[in-house]
């Protein structure tokens, strides 16, 4: 028989009165959680109704312990994804606008550096100004040139270059590294958290298809024993 909506019922396991709704049947717990629930509340007779909130903190620990059990340890990561399937929330960040919103002042201009660097533009347009800077110093009248051959200021302009860029290039570059990591990070969680739903599914699909047939065959029985009857009467008349 299905309770009335607003009909409340008390928990087997904290004994709280709570509306249906917040409460499990205790027939419907897959066995796993079941025998979690039983190892942590000894004295829980498998009958009545459990609230939800206890199936909760129960599938976080039998979350953990199964976890623990593989790996020995649990990392934070590790951590943020069970808290994550404990709450029902998710785990995925928008790694590239988290970093895009993150950016200093120094960040945002070492990148724009980096990438002009690390361009053709910049390649065309530095040996076009060393080719103005060579011609004019070779073709121009002797009082005009301001860097003679062999170009010493030229020499010094192009050191100075190099030794900027190469610290701007390696903070852009550690900046990339750290994005990495993030992704990285977020794909782990991903795919730790949909492993262990897919994993909780399963459980939950087999519970079911046992539970159907134990009912198929209850069914059964009581369709047996019905024409049984039938038959019987017949019999009588
Ligand atoms: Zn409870």
């Amino acid at each position: 028989m299905t309770p009335a909506p607003n009909a409340t019922a008390e928990c087997g396991i904290c004994g709280r009165h709570l509306p249906v709704r917040r409460l499990a049947d205790c027939a419907a717990v897959r066995p796993g959680l079941a025998a979690a629930l039983e190892a942590e509340h000894p004295d829980w007779q498998r009958s009545g109704f459990v609230c939800l909130d206890e199936l909760a903190r129960a599938r976080r620990r039998s979350i953990e312990q199964m976890l623990l059990r593989e790996r020995g340890e649990l990392t934070d990561l590790d951590r943020a994804v069970v808290n994550s399937l404990a709450q029902g929330g998710t785990v995925s960040h928008d790694v590239e606008a988290d970093f895009v919103e993150d950016r200093s002042l120094g960040d945002r201009v070492a990148d724009r550096v980096a990438r002009f660097g690390g361009s053709w533009a910049f390649i065309i347009a530095f040996c076009a100004v060393l080719a103005v800077w060579m011609a004019f110093n070779l073709l121009a009248v002797t009082a005009e040139q301001f860097d003679p051959y062999p170009f010493i200021l030229l020499n010094l302009v192009l050191s100075s270059v190099a030794a900027l860029q190469a610290p701007i290039i390696m903070m852009s570059q550690r900046r990339q590294e750290e994005k990495d990591r993030a992704r990285s990070e977020n794909d782990y969680r991903i795919n730790l958290k949909a492993e262990l739903e897919i994993r909780h599914l399963h459980e939950k699909l087999d519970h079911l298809l046992m539970r159907q047939w134990e009912r198929l065959t209850e069914i059964q029985q009581v369709q047996l024993e019905l024409m049984e009857d039938i038959a019987n009467a017949r019999e009588q008349q």
